[in-house]
């Protein structure tokens, strides 16, 4: 009876190395389309958002809600409010009431476009953000760019515009979801740290028009050219 010939051990090596080269050059493969399908999914979270601020802006004469948890009853889930590059249980806002991790403006464009509280240097960037850029910024994902400071991650609300910098995804006004181009940089205003200029994030408008710059608002910041 002929006798099967086990496999030497130079043979079981040879296996083993094709096995993990194989792994090591399908791994990036796997994570750049992982990571494509994940903005996919955000951008049409995003979209659904912005679908649910007009429903919302007109049956409230055009104004914005000052939060996200304001459309729960214009959406069909809150999962659409949570990016799916976040993990699990982590980016809760505890200023939109509801599992978020977009940073948005919608507290100063609701009360610069229903004409609250104008004395406000908030509101006032706001109203002329809308002036300006019609189809202005509403809400971004950064979580698509490059980290680049892990202290401003999940200090009790969600990430930070601090956090990331590079591409990052915005929605606007108009629903439309685009890609943006972010750099981490110092900002004017109290302590003069280092974020993103709110006013890059969410308008087209460059630069940073004089106004804002005196203005110095809490999340509509220029940067410090
Ligand atoms: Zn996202």
């Amino acid at each position: 009876m002929k006798r099967e010939r086990a496999l030497t051990l130079i043979e079981l090596l040879t296996v083993v190395v094709i096995v993990l080269l194989l792994l090591a050059i399908m791994l990036p493969v796997v994570l750049y389309f992982r990571k494509n399908a994940q903005k996919t999914h955000c951008i049409n979270n995003l979209r659904q958002i912005g679908t649910a601020i007009q429903l919302y802006r007109a049956d409230f004469g055009g104004a914005f809600p000052s939060r996200l948890s304001l459309l729960m009853s214009y959406i069909k889930t809150d999962e659409i409010l949570v990016c799916p590059t976040e993990p699990a249980g982590n980016g809760l806002s505890a200023i939109e009431q509801v599992p978020t991790n977009y940073v948005s403006i919608l507290c100063d464009l609701s009360d610069a476009s229903a004409s609250i509280n104008t004395s406000d240097r908030n509101v006032q960037a706001a109203q002329l953000l809308m002036e300006l850029d019609a189809n202005h910024g509403v809400l971004v994902c950064i979580l698509h760019g490059r980290r680049v400071d892990d202290s401003y991650m999940y200090n009790g609300n969600g990430p930070a515009l601090g956090s990331h910098e590079g591409l990052i995804l915005r929605l606007q006004a108009d629903t439309s979801v685009v890609p943006v181009q972010v750099f981490y940089d110092t900002i004017l205003g109290p302590g003069n740290t280092r974020s993103l200029s709110g006013w890059y994030v969410f308008s087209n408008v460059r630069p940073c028009p004089e106004a804002i710059r005196r203005l110095q608002p809490l999340m509509l910041n220029c940067p410090n050219e």
